[in-house]
């Protein structure tokens, strides 16, 4: 990934804010609530030219302002058919990295704050993942093709990770999945090979894989700061599924004796969860869903429903206002809160600053995948795509 500090566009220079100093220090001093009239007015002023997408996990003061909400499955799909030049990507880093690969080459893609990353997509570095393929390949695996071979093996990677992991499993015949569509994905994987790398959530992997009715015992964890992973020959031939050892910080926190708490404390309640839980976690709930998914099922729930709910808080609690005069009620799985604080780092000043210094012509904290990467995370970001 590299950064371009700054870009000329094609916007008019507003008036009212030329004079302003375009520093985000300057921004960052500012209360919140003085950002509303000045991230409006610069929308408007954008017009067309931009579109803003927002994650289901944005605190409310920016997805207000979203053109387009979804999870990362929904807003890489408008990121690959708009005509707008500018998409200030509202999400974090690996989501404004895919939609400048699914993007045109004439589109730029801005990430409010740079610090925006996630703590899963660090958890598989490139060289890492490389050293992993290497013992494998050692271990006498293959890579997969269009007929299963024994000894066959494909990567596969949940969209929560860098272009450089993506590319690596383009480049060897394999794909990205999101928590929409990881089952459709697998599928397609144990098509053409034998075994699956998963790539680097184990959770949501394991939670797919067993679904699929693969036991736990013909899953295998590979944890890259282990001489093999960690894994015995016998162990790794056993597996169908190697799952990467990574995972959510805000996902993981949610636990069973969660689920036990609010049954025992709200008797009838659905318990929802979302797939980067724990297995242990997604086996006691009524329903495990995307975030898409979540929200579909409170919203065609009867009137007088009652929910909890194992997600970022922002979307819990949004849910919660949102449903409340449908007389549905709605409330974590964990009442002490799940922040995700990566996502939380987009604030109003931030938003405010790229649209300000889009309306006086310049374009910051852009993000660009270099060429090659972008090449190979492309085919396997279409892949992902063509699987629906
Ligand atoms: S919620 Fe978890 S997986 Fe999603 S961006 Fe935050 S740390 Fe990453």
């Amino acid at each position: 990934m590299s950064v371009l500090a700054e870009e000329v566009v094609d916007v008019a220079p507003a008036p009212e804010t030329a004079a302003e100093s375009c520093s985000l220090e300057n921004y960052l001093l500012l209360p919140d609530h003085s950002m509303d009239n000045r991230i409006a007015r610069a929308r408007a002023r954008l017009g067309s030219a931009a579109i803003l997408l927002g994650h289901h996990y944005q605190r409310d003061e920016v997805i207000r302002f979203a053109d387009y909400t979804g999870d990362s499955y929904k807003l890489s799909k408008i990121a690959a058919e708009t005509a707008a030049r500018y998409l200030v990507f509202c999400g974090v880093h690996f989501m404004a990295e895919s939609a400048d690969v699914l993007g045109r080459a004439d589109q730029r893609v801005i990430l409010p704050d740079l610090n925006a990353g996630c703590s899963m997509a660090d958890m598989a570095e490139i060289g890492q993942v490389e050293d992993c393929w290497d013992a494998l390949e050692a271990s006498g695996l293959r890579e997969g093709g269009q007929t299963v071979l024994p000894g066959s093996i494909l990567p596969l990677t949940y969209m929560n990770s860098t272009a450089a992991i993506k590319a690596f499993c383009g480049e060897r015949g394999g794909l990205v999945c999101t928590s929409s569509n990881a089952r459709a994905a697998f599928e397609w994987a144990f098509a053409r090979a034998e075994k699956i790398l998963f790539l680097p959530d184990q959770h949501l992997g394991r939670n797919t894989a067993y679904a699929m009715g693969i036991p736990l015992s013909e899953m295998a964890v590979y944890d890259p700061y282990q001489i093999n992973g960690g894994l015995t020959p016998a162990r790794l031939a056993a597996a169908r599924v190697i799952l990467w050892k990574g995972h959510c910080s805000v996902h993981q926190r949610f636990l069973p004796g969660h689920v036990d708490q609010v049954r025992a404390k709200y008797p009838g309640i659905q318990v929802v969860v979302h797939p980067e839980c724990r297995w242990e976690v997604c086996q006691k709930a009524d329903a495990l869903g995307s975030t898409e998914r979540i929200i579909a099922l409170v919203e065609q729930a009867p009137a007088g429903s009652t929910f909890a709910i194992g997600t970022e808080i922002h979307l819990v609690n949004r849910l919660a206002r949102r449903f409340a005069p449908e007389g549905k009620k709605i409330i974590t799985l964990d009442d002490t809160g799940c922040l995700c604080t990566t996502m939380f780092r987009i604030s109003p000043q931030h938003l405010c600053w790229v649209l300000e210094n889009l309306i006086e012509g310049r374009v910051v904290n852009q993000i660009t995948v270099p060429g090659d990467v972008k090449y190979w995370a492309k085919v396997a970001l279409d892949r992902m795509l063509e699987v629906g």
